[in-house]
Parts: structure tokens; C-alpha cells; sequence
């Protein structure tokens, strides 16, 4: 706590804050390799679900580091100090790449997109919206099955909303889908909500656990759906963790669902056999008529 770190000597401060410099340093150093060797980095996805028909409506793709020494590295950890750096570029290209790679296949064959994350940083300075015409055209992918997430907390913290807008609002009409992460975390102001380009919001975890016993949770679920609504945004529940949960999130109006309840980050492989598990022809519940053959 401050106080204490107060009370140490100015030397200690200073090793410490050389240390820090000094292990992201040498983390830099290791994703520039990782970036170009086979299989240190790796993505996983996690399937969103429609709250009323239960079908997976996308993935996200969630960034994995098997560090050769430290062994798995979470993004958390990692991705805060590519930001400060240039790399942050190369990185992103990487995941842009390899998630319409990884997932064109489940576009073609069952309608299912992806969204990657973003930083501020890839939205501004350079021509983003280029990038990712020219890799979906790479993967001969239209531009509805791709979308980006950007958290609320980084997009509002921007000195000038300005550069950042007018990147959305060329994704958005181009048909790219918008998300803003963590929504509920930041410090967005209607204002600013209604001139943001965005498909829809995330509700940040934080806020859908717990909600049968958790008053205050549920007034925010549904607060943010009628914000959403006011807004003619779409809205997703994040960190579903338990039926009751998925249930109350659905009861509230949120549109979909993601969390562990659903399922967990998976490798692409495993994502193929869920799509399918879930898929309503698969269930036995289905009550549409069989398909005449
Ligand atoms: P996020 O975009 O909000 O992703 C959701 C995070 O919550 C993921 O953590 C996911 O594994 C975790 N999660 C999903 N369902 C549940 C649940 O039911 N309960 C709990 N407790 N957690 C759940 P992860 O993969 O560690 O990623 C953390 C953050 O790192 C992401 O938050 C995102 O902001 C960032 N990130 C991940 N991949 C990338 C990437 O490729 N690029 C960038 N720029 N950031 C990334
Ligand atoms: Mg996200
Ligand atoms: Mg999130
Ligand atoms: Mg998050």
C-alpha cells in the first residue's frame, strides 16, 4: 500500500522500478522473437451465445503466450507493455491473420465471425481499416465475419475522441462489427456513447455474477440494456459464469451471452466440435420440422 511503499528508501524504489524497466524490456525482446517462431503464440476463442435461440452468433479470439522459460504468460500481463511500444502493429496484424485463418472455415460453413481485440494505438496513425480489408481479402472473407472489441476504459481515456471515431464509423459502414469492452468500467457519458460508430456493449463481468442474490448487479445489467436500447446498440454479458446467471442476463434483455457457463476459451479444433454440439439440429430439443431430404 502507499503508505508503506512511501516509507521506503528512494534506493529501493529505484531497484524495483529498474527491475520493472528491465523484465519488460526483456519481455519485448521475446514477443519480437515469439512474433516470428512457430507456436509460442497462440489463439483461443470463446463462443458468444444468442440468449434466446442459444446458438453460438461468434467467437472472440483471446491472445495465448507460451513463454519457452516463464512458461504461459496471460495477456493481461503482456499486452499493457506492447502497447507502450510499437509492437503492439505487428502483434495485432498477427492476431488479425491468424483468426481469419482459423476461423474462414466455420465462416463458410456455419456463418460464424470472429472479433479480436484492438488497442487505441492500431486505431489511430496508420490506415487500420486498409489492414484489415486487405487481410479479409487475403482470406477471401467478406466484412461482416469480423469484428474488433475495444475497452471502454482505453477508448474514453483518449485526449481527443476525434481520430478514434472516425476509424469506427469506417468500420461500422463498412460492416465490420464494433464493440466496446469492459463496458461498465470506464467512463463513458451518454454524450459520448451516442457519437460513438459501435455495433454494441459488453457488460464487464464485474457486473453479471451473482445475480439472483445481487440487487445491485441486476439494476446495472439492466441499466446498461437500457442504454443500449436508448442507443440501438446490441448487448452482450461477459463473464457468464453459472445458469442462474445466463438466465438472468437473458430475463434482463441482454442479446447474448459469453462466460464459462458457455464455454471457455478454446483451441480452434475443439471450437469446430462445440459449434456443432450446439447447434440446434444437434439438440434434442429441436421441434422444426425435419428437412425434407
Ligand atoms: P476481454 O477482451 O474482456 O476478454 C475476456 C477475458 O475474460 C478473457 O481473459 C477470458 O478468458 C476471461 N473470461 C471469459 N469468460 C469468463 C468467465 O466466465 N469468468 C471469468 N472470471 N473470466 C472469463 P484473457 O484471455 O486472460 O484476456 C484478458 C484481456 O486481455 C482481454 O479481456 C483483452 O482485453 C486482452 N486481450 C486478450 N487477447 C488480446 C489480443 O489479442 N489483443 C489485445 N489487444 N488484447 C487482448
Ligand atoms: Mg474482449
Ligand atoms: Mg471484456
Ligand atoms: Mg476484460
Amino acid at each position: 500500500d502507499h503508505a508503506r511503499q512511501n516509507r521506503q528508501p528512494f534506493a529501493v524504489f529505484e531497484r524495483d522500478m529498474e527491475r520493472r524497466v528491465q523484465h519488460n524490456l526483456a519481455l519485448l525482446g521475446d514477443l519480437r522473437r515469439a512474433l516470428s517462431a512457430e507456436g509460442e503464440l497462440n489463439l483461443v476463442y470463446q463462443p458468444v451465445l444468442g440468449c434466446e435461440d442459444r446458438r453460438v452468433t461468434h467467437v472472440e479470439a483471446l491472445l495465448r503466450w507460451q513463454h519457452p522459460h516463464l512458461g504461459p504468460i496471460p495477456p493481461g500481463d503482456f499486452v499493457p507493455i506492447l502497447e507502450q511500444s510499437s509492437l503492439i502493429q505487428p502483434l495485432t496484424d498477427w492476431v488479425l491473420d491468424r483468426a481469419l485463418d482459423e476461423i474462414g472455415p466455420l465462416w463458410r460453413s456455419e456463418r460464424i465471425g470472429v472479433c479480436i481485440n484492438v488497442s487505441p494505438q492500431n486505431l489511430v496513425g496508420r490506415d487500420f481499416v486498409g489492414t484489415v480489408r486487405e487481410a479479409l481479402a487475403r482470406h477471401n472473407l467478406p466484412t461482416d465475419a469480423l469484428g474488433v472489441e475495444l475497452t471502454e476504459t482505453q477508448l474514453m481515456a483518449q485526449d481527443s475522441l476525434g481520430p478514434i471515431t472516425e476509424t469506427l464509423r469506417e468500420l461500422t459502414n463498412a460492416g465490420i462489427k464494433v464493440w466496446l469492452d469492459d463496458f461498465g468500467t470506464g467512463s463513458s457519458t451518454l454524450v459520448r456513447l451516442q457519437q460513438l460508430p459501435a455495433t454494441g456493449l459488453k457488460i464487464d463481468r464485474g457486473f453479471t455474477q451473482n445475480l439472483a442474490e445481487n440487487r445491485r448487479n441486476r439494476d446495472l445489467v439492466r441499466i446498461s440494456v437500457d442504454i443500449a436500447r436508448l442507443l440501438g446498440l446490441e448487448i452482450i454479458a461477459e463473464g457468464v459464469e453459472t445458469k442462474s446467471d445466463y438466465d438472468a442476463v437473458s430475463v434482463l434483455g441482454c442479446d447474448a451471452g459469453q462466460g464459462y457457463f458457455i464455454a471457455r476459451p478454446m483451441p480452434v479444433d475443439k471450437l469446430v466440435d462445440f459449434v456443432r454440439e450446439s447447434a440446434p439440429e444437434a439438440r434434442g430439443s429441436d421441434t422444426r420440422a425435419p428437412a425434407l431430404a
